[in-house]
């Protein structure tokens, strides 16, 4: 794919030049309170189809060896990096330009699912943890 996104300020901009290994809603605490939103949608790409365009984020560390990119001016989450896993970060799939551009194919920590909405019929594997313990959907 390639595919542009940013922030809802502007002054951070991206550019995503491969396809997504997994398109993935996350359920953890952690997703929830960066966003303030009941799950984060996750597009995990390959670390060499990621760049900034335009500006830096601001990093958050919310655990040892993982960072969280944002926009220090607005607030808008835009990715995430593990030091333990550098060949890959996720991407927030709704800051795209066109988040239609991606289907997401499963859940991940389902288990904190909030009761507000039903999965149950939507199709998609809920996993209980991440894909570094289940691995990645389609093999690749
Ligand atoms: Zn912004
Ligand atoms: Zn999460």
């Amino acid at each position: 794919m390639d595919e542009t996104g940013g922030c809802l300020c502007g002054a951070v901009r991206y550019r995503v030049t491969m396809d997504p290994m997994a398109v993935s809603h996350c359920h953890c605490t952690f997703c929830r309170r960066a966003s303030g939103a009941a799950f984060l949608t996750w597009m995990t790409i390959p670390s060499a189809g990621f760049a900034y365009t335009l500006g830096e984020p601001a990093i958050y560390g919310s655990s040892p060896g993982v960072e969280r990119h944002f926009c220090g001016d607005c607030g808008t989450s835009l990715l995430f990096r593990a030091e333990a896993h550098p060949e890959e970060v996720d991407v927030t799939a709704a800051s795209l330009d066109n988040p239609a551009a991606v289907e997401p194919v499963d859940h991940v920590w389902a288990g904190g699912m909030l009761p507000w909405f039903d999965f149950s019929d939507d199709g998609l594997a809920k996993l209980e943890q991440a894909h570094w313990q289940h691995g990645y959907p389609k093999g690749k």
